[in-house]
């Protein structure tokens, strides 16, 4: 249920230490700039998997939606139906497999389906009959990644039987690309989609929606765009390596934002947290963050060295942190300054060396970290133009905040 609350200290209890602000005007934005570059007639699907890639799936994909997507995606059952009890009707994609229990509320939920095998196929199918609904599907076509997808030939089979199939409408026939910067491999696989495609045409199978673009290949090759593109990373502001620019101007919606818990000045020589891995080397100002691993903080990917460089650099970043070096990229911006995470991460709790500045405790200060693993725990904070006007709180719940009063509300 949504209930609202007016901005001020009611809002600021409710944020507690630390909180996600994310801006709808940019998502927005980003919708815009990227239909400009889709070739006439080309839908957009706004991918919202993975909790709208930490922007929170239900705001973006409302957002999205009104902005001009006139579908959203997601991998799993779980998020297109979050979706579907927000009031949230337009078409939604589920893009993985389901298990056999999954597909009955997927269909009484009006999903699209991804079928990637026969057998899928027939269970949609089936469930559809005795739901009395039809199953809306895309076929999903292996084309390279190999992860999920039907054969070229098979899917042709598929598709001829299931035109016979009253209780399953052929919506769409899609793929997805293993390496769409590597502009070789990408048309390979596109080669064969299309000849997919064409052997479906032969067969007297046309879905109207055929897709294959992700944000870097909606970028780098528009002869790609087909009926539809999916596209998330521009969505939320990024620009994927690898791909082109073309003229887009995107904005960043998100700032992860923390308060101080506490500051304290500490003489050198101070070892700072658990091990006692980092020791102060001149008398500083330590302030405590309230973000820890379990939000997110300071993981990363261990990706496999692609180089003779980048074994180098992979090996050296390990003795350097054996010797109780600490990382630069791990740290926090207050006013302007960037002041680095120190010591070992704790759960929730880690502390940053703000050397010679005096700050104090409830300071806001904010930090780089990866969008879709930060916690989904944090509040979402929505704002527009600046003045926030939504808030997923910590444990979910959806408050309104109606601006303006900034004054201390009465308390809950
Ligand atoms: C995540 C995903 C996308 C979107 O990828 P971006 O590179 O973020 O645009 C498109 N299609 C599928 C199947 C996906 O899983």
């Amino acid at each position: 249920m949504e209930t609202s609350l007016t901005a001020g200290t009611e809002l600021a209890a409710l944020l507690g230490p630390r909180w996600v602000e994310i801006e709808a005007a940019a998502l927005e934005h980003n919708v815009q700039q990227v239909k400009k570059i889709l070739e006439p007639g080309t839908r957009l699907l706004a991918v919202v998997k993975a909790d709208a890639y930490g922007a929170g799936a239900v705001e973006a994909a409302r957002l999205f939606l009104k902005a001009g997507a006139s579908y959203v995606g997601v991998t799993t059952l779980a998020e297109g139906w979050e979706l579907r009890r927000h009031g949230i009707m337009e078409p939604v994609l589920l893009m993985s497999p389901l298990l056999p229990e999954e597909m009955a509320t997927a269909i009484r939920q009006d999903l699209t389906l991804s079928i990637a095998s026969r057998g899928e196929a027939e269970r949609a199918g089936e469930v559809a009959r005795e739901a009395g609904r039809p199953a809306r599907v895309h076929l999903k076509i292996e084309t390279g990644l190999n992860r999920t997808g039907l054969q070229p030939e098979e899917a042709v089979a598929l598709a001829r039987e299931m035109a016979s199939w009253p209780e399953v409408q052929l919506e769409g026939v899609y793929t997805h690309l293993a390496r769409a910067a590597h502009p070789g491999k990408t048309r390979e696989q596109f080669r064969l989609f299309q000849e997919t495609l064409q052997a479906l045409e032969a067969a007297g199978v046309s879905p109207p929606l055929r897709h294959i673009c992700n944000s870097t290949a909606c970028l780098n090759y528009p002869e790609m765009h087909l009926d539809m593109v999916r596209v998330g990373t521009l969505l939320y502001g990024q620009f994927p390596p690898g791909a082109r620019n073309r003229g887009l101007d995107l904005r960043d919606p998100w700032q992860l934002k923390a308060r101080l818990l506490a500051v304290r000045r500490v003489p050198a020589g101070t070892p700072v947290g658990y091990g006692g891995d980092y020791v102060t080397s001149r008398p500083t100002y330590l302030g405590v963050l309230p973000l820890g691993y379990a939000d997110g903080l300071g993981l990363t990917a261990i990706a496999r060295p692609k180089s003779a460089g980048d074994l180098v650099r992979f090996v050296a970043k390990a003795i350097l942190s054996y010797l109780g070096w600490h990382r630069r990229d791990l740290a926090v911006d207050l006013e302007g300054r960037r002041v680095p995470v120190v010591g070992r991460i704790g759960m929730q709790l880690s502390l940053v060396d703000l050397e010679d500045i005096p700050a104090e405790a409830g300071q806001v200060v904010t930090i780089t970290m990866g969008r879709p693993i930060t916690g989904a725990r944090l509040p979402r904070l929505y704002l527009r133009e600046g003045e926030p006007y939504l808030l997923r709180t910590a444990t979910g719940e959806w408050i309104t905040v109606s601006p303006g009063r900034t004054e201390a509300a009465p308390s809950l």
